[in-house]
């Protein structure tokens, strides 16, 4: 896939409150946490509900249809593995219906000057390995 680091440099690191969204994004599936005692979604989840502090959450499908928030084009390769993939854009996507919650990915199959914040953006997915698989997101 053009537009994402090689699969040798990227590392999942699941803990037990990030599992479950990795779980589904290696079948696919965008979830985002919500609090069951509140109904606040918490993205990255969290221990703790920020607005209630119950530690309760269960995971809400969501479609991956989002908005750009923010983006950055990376045009300097930190470390050399990447250098082939360049350059790669970075974007900060909110999720509607999901009480402002955002997710980092990259933007995909587009050059970097058609990119504009508030653009339309769908989840695509970029399979690193097997059981391992992160968001992207295309232009809608
Ligand atoms: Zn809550």
């Amino acid at each position: 896939m053009q537009g994402v680091p090689p699969a040798d440099v990227i590392r999942l690191m699941p803990n037990v409150w990030t599992e479950p969204f990795w779980r589904a994004t290696a079948e696919h599936r965008m979830v985002v946490p919500r609090c069951t005692a509140c109904g606040t979604f918490r993205l990255p989840p969290t221990p703790f509900c920020p607005s209630c502090a119950s530690q309760d959450l269960e995971w809400v499908e969501h479609d991956g249809r989002g908005t750009i928030y923010s983006f950055t084009v990376i045009r300097h390769a930190v470390i050399p593995d990447v250098l082939d993939a360049l350059p790669l854009i970075a974007a900060v996507v909110e999720l509607p219906g999901t009480g402002g919650c955002r997710l980092v990915g990259n933007v995909v199959g587009v050059a970097p000057e058609e990119v504009r914040i508030s653009q339309e953006v769908t989840v695509d997915w970029y399979d690193v390995r097997e059981g391992e698989t992160v968001p992207v997101f295309r232009l809608a």
